[in-house]
């Protein structure tokens, strides 16, 4: 179909803000030194991995911190460190990316996938029924494009059947539910640095914890070298007894250049979080304007970093919803459809994850199918935001008129 609009938004959905000017100095400084490696050290010297997990903890608010080459790493790591092995059920939700049941895969896992409701967060019915029918003892819950489920019912319901929750907060970096920050519920977080996500070096990832004897075994399986005690943010060397004997070296080490480029990063994050909430609510006031769009409810008790938006098109059939698609990129928009029958760029759904056994999810399938998503950079201004909304609102229009 061949379109005239009268008015095109044209920022780039895919620019991140440039890197302050501090994080090219100090990579500078590291590309100069030659010692790109976390341990090659002079002696005395605390070098810039070990600097930004000692920060990263104290902004967390964990006991330990370890970071790692990516946050599907930091998945990895997390759950073999929890104990997960070959074979074991790890539930996880219906609505993630595919890093996340290609992390379960990776350590030999079975994957099994728990609905959502109709808000995007984790069903905790299905959650409880899928517990008792499968006996999993592992729940690695991704809080996808943010929105977190009730945290402290989902931790009463895992402490009470014994689940070890291992969080994924690759959307969730700085985010809080009752005041308290999405990470430090579960047994171990992990956290992307990739350039999509919230700090961005690439690629990476860090691990939180407040569990000694958990840190100790991911910091053996991120490939220490039995150079632990170089570490800035983890337990006193007696916590490696046993874990330097019984991990495999799975060699995930972050290295020094992108850690010199996060710890500035770190520096500005609230500054960063605020300008996410100030772009999506502009985009979500601007949306809810329109009888078509059903924005996602937002509970009071969660605070979250709005560095991309969801909407739903309840009345929206899938032609209606392709012609969606195609109204919205004439008008310069790079929307995501999460109903599409074939993976496209991040939005593949459960059908498209064939290495592992079929999966009934009604509900979240009913949900997918009218699902669009799309990120908000901070290089867009908030005038940018208000334009966007607009125009999403007027192609909705078109397609239903
Ligand atoms: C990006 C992402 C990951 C993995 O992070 P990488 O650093 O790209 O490996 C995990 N979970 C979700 C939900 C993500 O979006």
């Amino acid at each position: 179909m061949e379109y005239t609009v009268a008015r095109k938004f044209t920022g780039a959905f895919t620019q991140q803000a440039t890197l302050p000017a501090e994080a090219v100095r100090a990579a500078v400084s590291v590309l100069e030194s030659g010692r790109l490696h976390r341990y090659n050290l002079e002696s005395g010297e605390t070098g810039e991995v070990a600097l930004l997990e000692a920060e990263y903890r104290a902004w967390q608010g964990s006991r330990y911190c370890l970071a790692v080459t990516s946050g599907g790493q930091a998945l990895q790591i997390a759950m073999r460190a929890c104990g997960v092995s070959h074979g074991d059920i790890v539930l996880t939700n219906a609505f993630t990316l595919a890093p996340v049941p290609g992390a379960i895969s990776a350590v030999g896992s079975v994957p099994h996938l728990v609905e959502i409701t109709e808000d995007l967060r984790l069903d905790l019915a299905n959650l409880r029924k899928k517990i008792s029918d499968t006996g999993a003892r592992y729940l690695l819950i991704s809080h996808m494009r943010g929105h977190l489920c009730d945290m402290d019912e989902l931790m009463q319901l895992c402490d009470g059947a014994g689940v070890s929750v291992i969080e994924d907060c690759a959307h969730t970096m700085g985010a809080s539910w009752n005041g308290n920050r999405s990470g430090n519920f579960g047994k171990v977080a992990c956290f992307s640095t990739q350039t999509y996500k919230h700090m961005n070096s690439g690629e990476g990832g860090l691990l939180t914890t407040d569990d000694p004897e958990l840190v100790a075994r991911a910091t053996i399986l991120s490939g220490s070298y039995m150079l632990y005690e170089r570490h800035g943010a983890g337990p006193v060397p007696e916590v490696f007894a046993e874990a330097r004997y019984h991990m495999p070296n799975c060699s995930a080490r972050m290295d020094a250049l992108r850690a010199a480029i996060l710890r500035p990063q770190l520096a500005r994050i609230e500054t960063s979080i605020q300008a996410w909430n100030r772009r999506y609510s502009i985009v979500d006031q601007g949306l809810a304007g329109s009888k078509w769009i059903k924005t996602i409810d937002r509970p009071a008790a969660e605070s979250p970093v709005g560095s991309s938006i969801q909407f739903l098109l309840p009345r929206f059939d899938a032609d209606q919803c392709r012609r969606v698609l195609a109204a919205v990129a004439a008008r310069g928009i790079d929307l995501k459809w999460f109903g599409g029958t074939e993976p496209a760029g991040f939005t593949s759904a459960h059908q498209s994850w064939r290495y592992m056994a079929g999966q009934d999810l009604p509900r979240t399938d009913a949900v997918l199918a009218i699902l669009f998503d799309m990120r908000l950079p901070l290089t867009f201004s908030e005038d940018d935001c208000a334009l966007i909304a607009e125009l999403i609102c007027e192609a909705v229009d078109e397609v239903m008129s």
